[in-house]
């Protein structure tokens, strides 16, 4: 064991007042007193349990972190230089007496819900997860969401209105696969938009690629590395750069973060299609405000039945619920006669399921007129 582990596995200091919950929010992040660590903190800490590698869990600035061995490779390309020791999923460390493990979520390769026990209680803080009402339908690039039991489940509700209903991933492919193959026919590149670390390569695991070529933004190929390391099949995949042959444009698809929607990289792909692939497709005009031709509702996270599935497995008899439509999520909760609040954090500003054009508060406000309209 290396040096840089020691901060998570030091024996237990002087013996702690027991704080009646397990994990509270402090102005750095999500706390656990008895454990004295953090969870995702988006303030600089000593000591930072971290779900996943995406840019709002995941900040720099932490004196020791503590994550999946899966997500290490991403943690360190993304962070620099960190003190990091990383855990097998399952896998249980003592912090000051706390016991502390990861669980898989689904989510993005190597995240990870905090499992935190002392005193006979057990705590889930979730971090972000995708599970969806076709159960069995699941995130094939990362190890699958699995439901773990506690008293009490800190549950993200990133999509937590009834609205957002996901289709079987299949026909989002099958979709897809017939829009590329259209534009091909037709002599003109496809270019898909979705965030580079997670969505970028699920669009890639799920397309046909014998339709034709696939050629990737540069801010994607390292990621695609990340996964074809650790054993995530993907296909071949051409930077745009190393492209010679510009006729191959005509039949390819393109993949590549929203940000180049309008760039001078988009131009040169030459005559194109464009589509956006997020979860806040689901919502009217989302896809007109884009500005793209086509919008496919592919997301990373839970919808509506997937996180009320999700918190039933639990067995929480208490949720708090943290980023996404937190009201909503808390008064059906509580209709189900569980205990439920939230906590507020600052988690989803650059979640990556969408560009700031649809962030939060304009996409809050359309689902909920929808939500709520009769
Ligand atoms: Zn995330
Ligand atoms: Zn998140």
């Amino acid at each position: 064991m290396s040096a840089s582990a020691r901060p998570w596995t030091s024996a237990p200091s002087s013996p702690r007042a027991v704080a009646e919950d397990l994990i509270v929010q402090r102005p750095e992040g999500l706390y656990c007193p008895a454990g004295d660590f953090h969870i995702d903190p988006w303030r600089p800490v000593a000591r930072a349990v971290i779900t996943h590698a995406h840019a709002d869990h995941a900040r720099r600035g932490h004196g020791a972190y503590l994550a999946t061995a899966i997500s290490e490779g991403v943690l360190r390309s993304r962070l620099g230089p960190i003190t990091l020791q990383g855990l097998a999923y399952g896998e249980a460390v003592l912090i000051n007496g706390v016991r502390v493990s990861l669980h898989p979520a689904g989510h993005v390769l190597g995240s990870a819900q905090v499992r935190v026990e002392h005193a006979g209680q057990v705590w889930v803080a979730s971090g972000d997860y995708f599970t969806s009402g076709h159960t069995h339908d699941t995130n094939t690039t990362c190890v699958p969401f699995e439901p773990v039991r506690c008293h009490c489940f800190i549950t993200e509700s990133t999509f937590g209105l009834p609205i957002y209903r996901w289709r079987p991933q299949a026909e989002l492919m099958a979709e897809i696969n017939a829009w590329w193959a259209a534009n091909a026919a037709a002599g003109r590149a496809s270019l898909l938009l979705g965030y580079s670390f997670g969505k970028a390569q699920r669009l890639l695991a799920g397309v046909d690629a014998s339709i034709g070529p696939i050629v990737v933004h540069g801010a994607v190929e390292p990621l695609n590395e990340a996964y074809r390391a650790a054993g995530v099949a993907l296909p071949p995949t051409l930077r745009l750069e190393a492209v010679k042959d510009k006729a191959l444009l005509q039949r390819a698809l393109v993949v590549a973060p929203p940000a180049v929607l309008g760039s001078a990289w988009a131009r040169k792909l030459g005559e194109h299609s464009d589509a956006f692939a997020s979860g806040w497709m689901q919502l009217r005009g989302a896809r007109r405000r884009q500005g793209v031709d086509r919008g496919f509702v592919l997301s990373d996270h839970a919808d509506w039945p997937g996180l009320q599935q999700a918190i039933a497995a639990t067995g929480a008899s208490r949720v708090i619920v943290t980023h996404g439509y937190e009201a909503v999520m808390v008064r059906w909760l509580q209709q189900q006669g569980l205990e439920a609040g939230s906590f507020r954090t600052e988690f989803g500003a650059d979640d990556g399921e969408a560009p700031a054009m649809l962030a939060a508060p304009v996409a809050a406000s359309e689902a909920a007129d929808q939500s709520f309209a009769g």
